[in-house]
């Protein structure tokens, strides 16, 4: 296996774990490549896929939107093409950017990173 990659593992869910908790919102998911767990990219508020790797230790994302296979390597600092994970490998296509539908506040723009 490559080091911080599990292609059995199941993504969480359709929504950052974090910010489906907190009734939070988020721009892009990205896929802990390890464990599955589906968080916020950087350029949302919370930023909760950063915030995994770091607890976890779990060192590599993979882009969890349609359309991008890239995979992220937080210790290396750097992109690559990795193997395909367990499906599904992006979120629900009917699911807005950025999302949820419901709990985007209108001053998002405000709010990014
Ligand atoms: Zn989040
Ligand atoms: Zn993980």
């Amino acid at each position: 296996m490559t080091k911080g990659i599990d292609p059995a593992a199941t993504p969480s869910g359709s929504g950052c774990v974090e910010c489906d908790a907190a009734g939070g919102w988020w721009v892009h998911l990205r896929r802990c490549a390890q464990c599955g767990h589906v968080g916020c990219c950087d350029s949302s508020p919370a930023q909760h896929a950063t915030a995994h790797a770091s607890a976890s230790g779990h060192p590599v994302v993979q882009s969890f939107e349609p359309g991008e296979d890239w995979f992220w390597d937080y210790e290396q600092g750097k992109g690559f093409t990795g193997p395909t994970l367990a499906g599904p490998t992006h979120r629900p296509l009917d699911q807005p950017v950025p999302g949820p539908a419901g709990r985007v506040p209108r001053d998002w723009v405000g709010q990014l990173h």
